[in-house]
């Protein structure tokens, strides 16, 4: 398998067959992220040669695999002409495969009708992984996102009403101290909202070189203290009022491993986190923390 630089993918797709269709990200001007950054990494759809050459490859060394995932950073930015044959592709070369997934904006998923998901969903689209970040409107502007709470509420329910399990991402911190509520409670509306099928909470880990990284270099960003992440996330998990949802926040960027399923265990959540502030559990060292 030949890939442009390094892969990022979702935790969860740790065991897929990772099919690179696209290199980097259309909107690549996130504040926070560093993900493609890299010469090697500016924005292009790999050509029909390239990626035939893969799935080739899979089909011959990873037939014990199951589930594809399509990367970079928003695959579903492809035209419905080019994803319809992709996954008829797939599906024809590599007839083990139960599951595809793929990185998709609300700006990919708002350049699909409803129609078009439902098509994707029946040739095995089975989940979208969403990158809200934050709910509120004018962390939102300031990180460059380029939605509002609005467009990204609607990009998830579409995906949604297609039958597509839907797994929104959130960062914690990224208000800083200054909007921490506002981020945390808006956040949480949002969510709800969008009532996706799995909820993944990271913590902010600014990256040099990013703007972000930058403010916080020269102090007009700050931060919020773990204990303030903490809090953080027991504010936005109080404002989410979701049903049978998979809540995460164990990623190594967590201060706190936690995971759960909402509404039933938010109560076990919330005295988990009350039990750290209260110093009975231990903060992951910042050593120890990684993106
Ligand atoms: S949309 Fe995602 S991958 Fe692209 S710049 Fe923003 S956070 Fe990074």
């Amino acid at each position: 398998m030949n890939y442009d630089g390094d892969i990022i993918r979702p935790p969860s797709e740790a065991d897929s067959i990772i099919l690179q269709v696209t290199v980097g990200c259309s909107h690549n001007r996130c504040t926070f992220c560093g993900a493609y950054k890299d010469e090697n990494k500016k924005f292009r759809i790999r050509t029909d040669e390239e990626i035939a050459e893969n799935i080739a490859f899979a089909a011959r060394y990873c037939t014990r695999q199951r589930k594809v995932f399509l990367a970079d950073g928003d695959a579903l930015i492809l035209s419905q002409k080019r994803l319809v044959p992709l996954f008829a592709r797939i599906r024809r070369e590599l007839p083990q495969i139960r599951r595809i997934s793929l990185y998709g904006n609300a700006k990919a998923i708002r350049s699909k009708t409803l129609e078009e998901l439902r098509e994707l969903k029946s040739l095995g689209l089975d989940r979208i992984y969403m990158g809200l970040e934050s709910g509120d409107e004018t962390i939102l502007a300031r990180i460059d996102k380029g939605e509002t709470p609005a467009s990204m509420i609607s990009a998830g329910r579409k995906v949604a009403e297609a039958g597509i399990f839907l797994s929104v991402t959130v960062l914690l911190g990224l208000g800083g101290v200054e909007l921490s509520r506002q981020h945390a409670e808006a956040t949480g509306r949002v969510l709800t909202a969008m009532a996706p099928r799995q909820i993944a909470a990271l913590t902010l880990m600014p990256l040099a070189g990013t703007p972000l990284g930058d403010a916080v270099e020269n102090g007009s960003f700050q931060p919020p203290d773990p204990v303030a992440m903490l809090k953080e996330l027991r504010r936005m998990l109080i404002s989410i009022n979701c049903d049978k949802v998979q809540f995460m926040a164990n990623h190594a960027s967590n201060y706190l491993p936690i995971s759960g399923r909402l509404g039933r265990d938010k109560d076990a959540i919330l005295a988990i986190i009350d039990r750290a502030l209260d110093g009975g559990i231990a903060l992951t060292p910042e050593a120890w923390r990684a993106l």
